[in-house]
């Protein structure tokens, strides 16, 4: 029995020691191959690390991103062949340039408006207009659009047989709530306000184009811009009152529109720009 059990162990050894060996040197080999796949899983960032020169690691180093400024889209109305509104809208007789034209004025309104944001540091002025051009309605959108702004205001004046004062026009959809423009609407009314107006007529949705479509639509600047935008009327060019407060105080309100957009920027904690 023992001599048997001997022989079949020289013979266990002689069939399984090679392959007893072999498993080992395979087992040895695949810990190798793991550790050599988690050396190359890892080894990007190190061989970036290691490989940039001192110089070059501090440069990487986050320099203060500089922030974007904030866009302001300055809408003057009308413009070139399209003179708006007139202060004698009854006066058939009379040629255009014998009248006071809304193109001007809005015009006149709007680079004072621009000027008086450059007071302000990250805030970025762009304008539909800075002439006296015809612009369409959808390339004072593209403009604005396409500039990534983020707020349009468009700058107009009134004509009406007996109307006087300053109002605000947004968009339908935001009627009830406190959106961007409607706060917007709010703010500058407030500081023109204080400014002097001959009446506040407040907030108005939609779009005024004779009775039946009234409050039915949006003023297309409105409807077609990316961002929070108003269509501001500042006064009535058929009311004697509002063109005389309009030349007195044209600086004024420029100063008080852009005082009113930092202080609701402010407030939104949207200015100052962070980084
Ligand atoms: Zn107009």
């Amino acid at each position: 029995m023992a001599k048997r059990r001997r022989v079949r162990w020289d013979r266990v050894l002689l069939v399984f020691g090679p392959l007893l060996l072999l498993i080992l040197i395979l087992c040895f080999s695949c810990h190798h191959r793991d550790k050599d796949t988690m050396d190359q899983t890892s080894s990007p960032d190190n061989l970036v690390e290691s490989s940039l020169p001192a110089e070059t690691s501090e440069v990487a180093v986050p320099v203060e991103a500089e922030a974007r400024p904030l866009v302001i889209c300055i809408d003057a109305g009308h413009g070139g062949k399209d003179s708006g509104a007139t202060d004698k809208p009854n006066d058939k007789s009379m040629s255009e340039a014998n009248k006071r034209l809304e193109k001007n004025d809005n015009l006149n309104l709007s680079l004072a408006v621009r000027d008086a944001f450059q007071k302000y540091p990250d805030i970025q002025v762009i304008m539909t207009r800075e002439t006296d051009v015809f612009v369409e309605l959808q390339d004072r959108c593209d403009i604005a659009n396409n500039a990534n702004a983020d707020f349009f205001i468009s700058l107009h004046r009134n004509m009406a047989e007996n109307g006087k004062g300053v109002e605000v026009w947004i968009n339908n959809d935001s009627m009830g709530d406190n959106t961007m423009d409607k706060l917007m609407s709010e703010y500058i009314l407030d500081w023109l306000e204080k400014v002097g107006i001959s009446e506040r007529r407040g907030i108005h949705y939609g779009f005024r184009e004779g009775e039946g479509n009234y409050e039915s639509n949006n003023y297309y600047v409105n409807r077609y811009t990316n961002m929070p935008s108003i269509l501001l009327e500042m006064g009535f060019m058929t009311s004697k009152e509002d063109n005389r407060n309009f030349d007195d105080h044209l600086e004024e309100y420029a100063d008080a529109i852009a005082s009113a957009m930092i202080e609701l920027l402010t407030d939104k904690g949207l200015y100052p720009v962070q980084t």
